[in-house]
């Protein structure tokens, strides 16, 4: 079933669906939370995920990018044990992992979204071998759902879900596969 049926029976999933899930977004922190959720995600289902959204974003400095960058070996030891998020160690280590890995882009480029533009367009595969070369914990559906929910590839919602043309008026990336003046980097 698509996420789009499966949504409009699942009453904690329709908000997600309707105002977030293919919408194009381009804030740092909005953007490492997206990441951060897919690897959370990993051999669990989104219904855990987002019932835990609210703790996780609470657990994470609200995805302060520079903060989780600096976690420490306290930091790390702390989140272990906090209920709030998925306690994983490995998926812990890539959080902070990538979180280092985006402030470098801010020098590269200028920030997260200006290294997406970068780099698209590009279809899955290869954005799946650029994804591994610079973040961890980033397989194959982790950076599909990633770039599909929030904009870069296309198929967020079915043909004939509502939402779709909603999201076609927020002009997604993938919609406009070419590279403005704005997106090359410096
Ligand atoms: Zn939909």
């Amino acid at each position: 079933m698509s996420y789009c049926r499966f949504a409009a029976t699942a009453p904690a999933h329709q908000e997600f669906h309707a105002t977030e899930h293919g919408f194009p977004i381009r804030g740092e922190s909005a953007l490492f939370e997206r990441l951060v959720l897919e690897i959370s995600q990993a051999g669990l289902s989104w219904d855990i995920i987002l019932k835990r959204r609210h703790g996780m974003a609470a657990a994470f400095d609200h995805y302060d990018v520079a903060k989780i960058a600096a976690y420490d070996e306290d930091a790390r030891a702390r989140l272990l044990t906090d209920a709030r998020i998925i306690r994983n160690r490995l998926k812990i280590a890539a959080i902070i992992y990538n979180a280092a890995q985006i402030m470098a882009m801010r020098d590269s480029h200028g920030g997260f979204a200006a290294w997406l533009d970068a780099h698209h367009p590009q279809n899955l595969a290869d954005w799946v071998k650029i994804f591994r070369k610079n973040f961890r914990f980033t397989g194959g559906e982790i950076v599909h759902e990633f770039l599909m929910g929030v904009g870069y590839l296309p198929d967020a919602h079915d043909a004939d879900c509502p939402i779709a043309a909603q999201v076609l008026r927020c002009n997604p990336p993938w919609q406009t596969p070419w590279q403005t003046p704005r997106q090359i980097p410096r």
